[in-house]
């Protein structure tokens, strides 16, 4: 890879390579964009087969952060570090020499939870610096951000049942959600109060027993969910579950959940989406309810009726997509980019014009 090339490409801001010999640490911090605020994004501990493997990823996983920071309102950039490593062999100093690099960029890159790294290893990295968030609620912290996420991925159902069914009310829908983890599980008591009824799988089949015999919901395995025939389909569980092979199965009005990178091919499985008719909720938009919680954790605002409202604004977000593709005739998940980059231009220029732009 041709890096500053890529950074141009994407017009990442800076890409930050931390080693330290006495605890074996092989990082990287990547931050892309600080126009609205600090960067923010979880730290991913992942034994990547090469250096170029996490170099991609963590470039690819830093301009996602933008767009969902940007697009949920919030004062923040993005940026992501990732951890080249076997997960298995975690260590103190490995975390508080990741901390140690974190604090040397003085703020512009804000810390948190992501794949294998635990509130346990944010606070091990809380011990050299003050730029993390997800913290546990006993150290003033946040708490987990999954009921957080299900709360925003219910009001997103909401709207786009509204928009594709023209019904106000879950009543009645047919929901079949994939992953029964601390979303999917948070979401389908959501949804049950709700009056939806549930199709539900996991890999795990005591959390599919749980939800039927607390739910009521319906159970499949891990290779039918995606052609229940249903109203609204609901990924909590894999990235890439919309390709080439589910996109023939599908008998869903709707596509609106929680997991991260559904589209396997943003150019070709979203304007498929739209040609089938199935109206998709970009992920980064539902799903942003768990980085709402860390913000407010970050402004030390952690105050719970706050973080609801702002929680329960996805769905305005949501239906405002909605609108700009429909009024343009292009795949939600375009319509989404459009505007988080227009919220990035317009506070942008208000930001540079009176506070420059690295304060929150
Ligand atoms: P989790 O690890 O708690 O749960 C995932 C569940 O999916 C597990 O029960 C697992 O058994 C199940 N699963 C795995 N493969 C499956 C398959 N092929 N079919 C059916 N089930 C399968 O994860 P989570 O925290 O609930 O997050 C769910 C998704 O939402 C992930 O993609 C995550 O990246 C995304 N997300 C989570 C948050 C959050 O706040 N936790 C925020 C944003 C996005």
């Amino acid at each position: 890879m041709n890096l500053f090339e890529t950074m141009t490409e994407h017009e990442h801001e800076q890409v930050a390579f931390c080693y330290d010999q006495a605890s074996g640490l092989k990082a990287i911090i990547a931050i892309h964009d600080t126009t609205l605020g600090p960067s923010l994004g979880g730290v991913r501990m992942w034994p990547y087969e090469s250096e170029e493997a996490a170099l991609t990823d963590v470039l690819r996983l830093s301009k996602g952060m933008t767009y969902k920071n940007a697009a949920a309102g919030l004062n923040l950039g993005g940026g992501k570090a990732v951890i080249i490593g076997d997960p298995s062999i975690k260590s103190e100093a490995l975390y508080r020499a990741l901390g140690r690099f974190i604090q040397s960029l003085g703020g512009r890159y804000i810390t948190a939870e992501d794949v294998n790294t635990t509130a346990d290893d944010i606070m091990l990295i809380r011990e050299e610096t003050q730029f993390v968030s997800g913290m546990p609620e006993y150290v003033g912290g946040a708490g987990d951000p999954s009921p957080w996420t299900a709360l925003g991925t219910l009001e997103g159902i909401r709207v786009t049942v509204a928009k594709r069914l023209g019904q106000h009310s879950l009543n009645g829908i047919r929901i079949a959600i994939q992953g029964l983890g601390s979303v999917g599980t948070a979401l389908c008591e959501l949804l049950h109060e709700e009056g939806a009824q549930l199709v539900v799988s996991d890999l795990q089949e005591s959390r599919v027993q749980a939800m039927c015999e607390n739910f009521g919901a319906t159970a499949v395995s891990v290779d039918e969910i995606y052609g229940v025939e249903t109203d609204v389909f609901v990924p909590c569980a894999l990235g890439a579950v919309i390709n080439d092979q589910t996109l023939t199965q599908f008998r869903c009005a709707a596509i609106a959940g929680a997991a991260n990178n559904q589209l396997l091919d943003e150019h070709t499985h979203g304007p498929q989406l739209k040609a089938r008719n199935i109206l998709y909720a970009p992920d980064y938009i539902i799903n942003a309810g768990g980085v709402i919680n860390c913000y407010y954790e970050v402004i030390q605002e952690n105050i719970p009726e706050i973080v609801t409202a702002k929680v329960k604004g996805i769905g305005d977000t949501l239906a405002s997509i909605y609108d700009i593709a429909e009024k343009e005739d292009i795949p939600t998940h375009q319509a989404a980019a459009r505007f988080a980059e227009n919220r990035i231009k317009t506070i942008g220029k208000v930001r540079s014009n009176f506070l420059g732009h690295s304060q929150m």
